[in-house]
């Protein structure tokens, strides 16, 4: 039976994949995006239309709803750029348009304009209140082995025994487990690129799009998608889609024929980044550093995208929209945010916050210098007058503070714990410090466990700051389950396979069959601590108060009218008598106090001291 129901999984997949390709053949025509929907703020749409010979072609419609303003032509003559106008009467439904030439018809197009769902535009991004749980979709669970591979795609094998090559996992793996990160009490997840990657070789990370508007089938489809993101949202799990707007993959469909001749930076040839973020922001930085910086391609498979091109710089921001409204989406995680023209970044991120308001987008910007990612942020006002409209950033100076905090020795002055203090204490350079992701490790740098050294210990303390101090945390999969990379810092070694993802494992995060007894003591703390945060909005929106780390232990408060919450780093492998008066401005003498990550949480009333277990976070509410 179960082969019968597999074999017309395949049957069903490749009839999908034999009309999509048919339907191609058929109209010659491709048009994206291939809907739109009423009611937008914006209420323009450019198509882009690409089929043999477009140029000098007439776009029209006769239907009440809709205008067609303008249509360009492209360098490449088999491109059509066509503005839209969506009036405010018009209603859902399709919409004919002719196109013509020489009073010929080439194309008649059926164009679906959607209704929207309600409270679309006031959906609510992922903030403070959310636990992100970052996955690698090829590597998470493989809960459909008849799309492991793909006739027609350019990389055919698969391979779990080699860390760069595809393992198969895809969305109906992750659908499949999103009872267990509920349980966990991960509120969103974010899911590195699941559209087309088909690239030679190393397609599996996701970051090579090769189409913008379809899921590779690798992963599954658009429907399952927007299926995986509406199952999540009902067990109260935003969707964070990873978005790549810098770069395309080398096999992207428009690599054949580019529309412009300036679709693509440096003149549509490889020459590498500098990688010098600080060019954005550096008063003194010369022009050439600066172009060099935002128009080299970070590797030489990933042509890097002139958003300076108007219809390029459209394309993307509606693709983004497209697919927040097309999946339900929670957030948007731009990759390689300083890599793109600033101007257009921010123009970017302004068109998604204007159409959704109440939206989240986080940026990665690595650097461990706040200036850097501060520079971007939305509010933030800048003295070069530059307008960042980026809601959140990545707080990678955060991430390296907690991971030398962990490793560094509390005995040497501004080592250890300090390191916390230190960039905490910098937060002034943020309109928002509240709103940043923060986190101990990614998919692209060691495991924090790695970091840590294997030590339980400190993973333990780095991970409660992370929950408990300002931000919105993020965990990379399996740190939970103490996934580390002890041989190499390769990607393909970090980016593991999830234990129990696989049908045959011995070894399952989701079951806790064959995890050792740390294992399961780590998925225990983190289960604990991640549904305790969920409920506590002292730790969501309260105030951050800090002592300065001493004798290898950091105190800290958050407090707001709601509640009060002392948290107690002592790095020390012996427990430390912790005189509390230096707290008396937030701490009253007696306070009444609750381990609540105990297993038997009791509440006890504060002396003059407390005695501090030893290499341990004590999270403690005041009553
Ligand atoms: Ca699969």
């Amino acid at each position: 039976m179960a082969q019968i129901i597999h074999s017309m999984k395949q049957i069903t997949f490749l009839l999908f994949v034999l009309c999509s390709h048919l339907a191609t053949a058929q109209n010659n025509l491709r048009v994206e995006p291939m809907n739109w929907w009423v009611g937008m703020k914006n209420p323009k749409v450019q198509l882009l239309l690409q089929g043999d010979n477009l140029r000098g072609a007439t776009v029209t419609s006769s239907q009440a709803g809709i205008q067609i303003q303008q249509v360009h032509n492209a360098d490449s003559p088999n491109y059509l750029f066509v503005d839209l106008l969506i009036k405010a009467n018009a209603k859902p439904g399709n919409y004919t348009l002719r196109v013509q030439k020489g009073g010929k018809l080439l194309h008649k197009i059926e164009y679906p304009l959607l209704a929207r769902k309600s409270n679309s535009a006031l959906r609510p991004g992922f903030n403070s209140s959310d636990v992100i749980y970052l996955v690698t979709p090829d590597r998470f669970s493989n809960g459909d082995s008849s799309n492991d591979v793909v006739k027609g795609m350019k990389e055919t094998s698969l391979n779990r025994a080699a860390m760069y090559d595809r393992h198969g996992g895809d969305l109906q793996g992750l659908i499949n487990h999103l009872d267990y990160m509920k349980d966990m009490g991960f509120t969103a997840i974010w899911n590195m690129p699941v559209q087309v990657n088909d690239q030679a070789k190393e397609s599996y990370h996701g970051y090579s799009i090769t189409d913008y508007y379809q899921v590779d089938p690798r992963f599954g489809t658009n429907a399952l998608f927007k299926e995986f993101s509406e199952k999540a949202q009902a067990k109260g799990i935003k969707t964070i889609m990873d978005v790549v707007i810098n770069h395309c993959g080398d096999g992207h469909w428009w690599m054949k024929d580019l529309p412009f001749k300036n679709w693509l930076n440096m003149d549509g040839k490889f020459v590498s980044t500098s990688h010098r973020r600080e060019t954005a922001q550096d008063p003194h930085a010369s022009a050439f550093d600066k172009k060099l910086e935002t128009d080299g391609w970070f590797v030489p498979t990933m042509p890097d995208l002139n958003t300076r091109n108007p219809f390029l710089g459209t394309y993307l921001i509606q693709n983004a929209i497209w697919w927040v409204e097309y999946a339900s989406l929670g957030g948007l995680r731009i990759d390689t945010w300083p890599y793109s023209w600033k101007e257009y970044s921010a123009a970017w991120a302004k068109a998604l916050m204007t159409e959704y308001p109440n939206f989240n987008l986080v940026g990665e910007e690595w650097s461990s210098n706040p200036i850097i990612p501060a520079y971007y942020q939305k509010g933030q006002k800048n003295r070069d007058g530059f307008v960042g409209e980026l809601p959140s950033l990545m707080d990678f100076p955060l991430q390296s503070a907690v991971s030398e905090a962990m490793r560094g020795n509390d005995k040497d002055w501004g080592q250890g714990l300090n390191k916390v203090y230190e960039v905490l204490a910098n937060d002034l350079v943020y309109a928002n410090p509240g709103n940043l992701v923060i986190f101990g490790d990614n998919h692209d740098m060691s495991r924090f466990y790695t970091q840590v050294k294997h030590d339980v210990d400190l993973l333990k303390m780095g991970m409660t700051i992370l929950l408990t101090t300002r931000g919105i945390p993020q965990i990379f999969y399996g740190t939970e389950v103490l996934m580390a990379n002890p041989n190499s810092s390769e990607h393909g070694e970090i980016r593991g396979d999830m234990y129990g993802g696989w049908a045959g494992d011995t070894k399952s995060a989701f079951t806790a069959q064959g995890l050792s007894p740390a294992e399961k003591d780590a998925q225990a703390f983190f289960k604990k601590i991640l549904n305790w945060r969920k409920s506590n909005e002292v730790i969501h929106t309260g105030k951050l108060l800090h002592f300065g780390p001493a004798d290898g232990v950091y105190v800290y408060f958050r407090y707001s009218a709601k509640g009060k919450v002392m948290v107690i780093v002592n790095k020390n492998t012996s427990s430390v008598d912790l005189a509390l008066d230096r707290f008396a401005e937030i701490l009253p003498a007696g306070a009444k106090v609750r381990d609540v990550l105990s297993s038997t949480p009791s509440a006890f009333v504060l002396g003059k001291t407390l005695q501090v277990p030893a290499k341990k976070a004590w999270v403690l509410e005041v009553e």
